[in-house]
């Protein structure tokens, strides 16, 4: 695969960038370039911006068109993406290292469902109500759209992760410019692509692939009026001063070091449970925000339950993201392997007792692998613990009893997912209640588009998914009558 591609989709048309840097994405399962795309600038950023802010500017433009015609357009976004499926899951795959199987379900599947959702949304929605005055006439509460959004992501979830903004945005009326992150630019042409056959008016969905220079531009951007985030805690925190400088409206969807809480009547038995075990700690080769990494076993149970762990992680079939039968394939890049190899030498260098992986795979010198990795005998103080290490790591921290699974799962700078696993579900959800985080599963865990999803904590500001999802893009208008 060689894809090269020398224009950015903006204002329904491919535009010349205005400087000669480019990108060069990498196949993380060989090391190899996947082909060539040229890199946003600030003047690049500008143009975006700009016709944004003149499509969400026109008179009777998509800002004030009936809800339901924005969801048919919607809809035919969809149905571009689904034709596209193949594409996608090929280029997500090549570039970040995500299990093609998981890109099949997650990073084209997922994205069109919340479109549609969304596009449903539009059209149940009441967008305007009437109430009568407490002290006499009536009040009208428009929910108009919020304006230009600059829609930031991450390479981990690219597809997905940009839908979570697209989607609601374009139900209320918005117009955005999406910058996708260096890592995975190549899915991003395929999306501008299904965007013009789908016939988006021109200037409402703007693309331009870019780094963090580009984007601090976008953030701080006069014809911005919404940030919406993906990424790192550092960069979340330096995006929100920006915003809170501006008084700009910002949404931040950071990391996170959950907690899946076992508790002592859980099954265990790995033919039963082994696939959603793996969807909530080891997903996307442990390249997902909401997994829960951190293991609470309980200590009757200890050693069970680090067995368990450390058959699963060590029963993985390890190998190229494109390969239909690899659960776990590379980090996404050289500089992310490295940074996860660090934490397992900071485990071991704590005295945490290894019991599977820590090392690079045998038979697979190209691409960016790590072999999954559980640490037992874990505090709950150490680094390994503590920070997020967003790679198939997992620490497995003996309990006393619930009280003390709770506090040990509260004590932690993030709040974003977790599950709970036991026999009793009503059992598990009243532990699960306990818990400081945003979302929390029992026995399953998977963002439902029709749930708020984010974090508390560290872990972020503001929701998105669900009808608290489309509020974040509106901003309501009274008018006294
Ligand atoms: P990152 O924060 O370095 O980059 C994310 C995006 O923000 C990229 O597009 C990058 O170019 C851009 N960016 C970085 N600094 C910026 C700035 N100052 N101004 C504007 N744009 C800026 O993160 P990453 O390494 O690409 O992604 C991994 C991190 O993202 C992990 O920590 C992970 O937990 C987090 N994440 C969180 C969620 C969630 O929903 N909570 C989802 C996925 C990833």
């Amino acid at each position: 695969m060689e894809l090269t591609y020398d224009t950015f989709y903006i204002d329904g048309g491919w535009v010349r960038p205005s400087s000669d840097r480019v990108i060069i994405p990498i196949d993380a399962s060989t090391e190899r370039p996947l082909g060539r795309v040229p890199e946003g600038v600030e003047a690049d950023v500008d143009a975006a911006a700009g016709a944004a802010r003149r499509a969400f500017d026109t008179p009777g433009g998509w800002a004030e068109w009936e809800p339901v015609r924005r969801a048919e357009v919607m809809e035919r976004l969809a149905g571009a993406i689904d034709r596209r499926a193949d594409e996608f899951v090929t280029r997500v795959s090549s570039q970040n290292g995500m299990p093609a199987a998981v890109a099949r379900q997650l990073e084209t599947g997922y994205p069109s469902a919340v479109l549609r959702y969304y596009a449903r949304l539009a059209r149940e929605t009441a967008f305007t109500d009437v109430r009568p005055g407490l002290f006499g006439g009536s009040v009208e509460v428009r929910r108009a759209p919020i304006g230009v959004v600059a829609a930031i992501v991450p390479w981990n979830f690219p597809q997905a992760l940009a839908m979570f903004k697209i989607a609601p945005a374009l139900a209320a009326g918005c117009t955005l410019v999406v910058k996708p992150s260096p890592e995975t630019v190549l899915d991003a042409y395929l999306l501008a692509e299904a965007v013009a056959e789908a016939g988006v008016p021109a200037g409402v969905i703007n693309i331009v692939p870019a780094g963090r220079e580009a984007g601090a531009s976008l953030v701080a951007h006069p014809s911005v009026d919404k940030v919406a985030f993906t990424g790192s805690t550092p960069a979340g925190r330096a995006i929100a001063e920006v915003c809170g400088r501006l008084l700009r409206p910002v949404t931040l969807e950071l990391g996170g070091k959950s907690a899946a809480i076992v508790l002592d009547d859980a099954e265990l038995d790995l033919a039963r449970i082994g696939q959603g075990l793996f969807g909530s700690t080891l997903l996307n080769n442990g390249q997902t925000c909401f997994l829960g990494t951190r293991v609470l076993a309980p200590r009757g149970r200890y050693t069970e339950v680090v067995d368990a762990f450390t058959a699963l992680a060590g029963s993985l079939t390890i190998g190229p993201a494109l390969d239909p039968e690899t659960r776990v394939g590379p980090l996404a890049t050289a500089r992310q392997r490295e940074r996860v190899e660090s934490y397992i030498a900071a485990g071991r260098a704590a005295g945490a007792r290894l019991t599977t992986g820590g090392g690079r795979p045998k038979g697979l010198d190209r691409g960016w692998f790590v072999e999954p990795t559980v640490f037992a005998d874990v505090d709950n103080s150490s680094v390994i613990a503590r920070e997020e290490i967003f790679g198939p790591v997992l620490t497995v921290i003996p309990y006393d009893d619930v009280d003390d699974a709770v506090r040990i799962a509260n004590d932690s700078d993030f709040g974003l997912g977790g599950t709970v696993w036991t026999e009793d579900p009503e059992r598990g959800a009243a532990v699960a209640r306990r818990i400081q985080t945003g979302t929390i599963g029992v026995n399953r865990y998977i963002p439902d588009p029709v749930a708020p999803f984010g974090g508390i904590k560290a872990s972020g500001l503001g929701r998105e998914l669900g009808p608290e999802g489309l509020t974040a893009y509106q901003q309501t208008r009274t008018l006294y009558r």
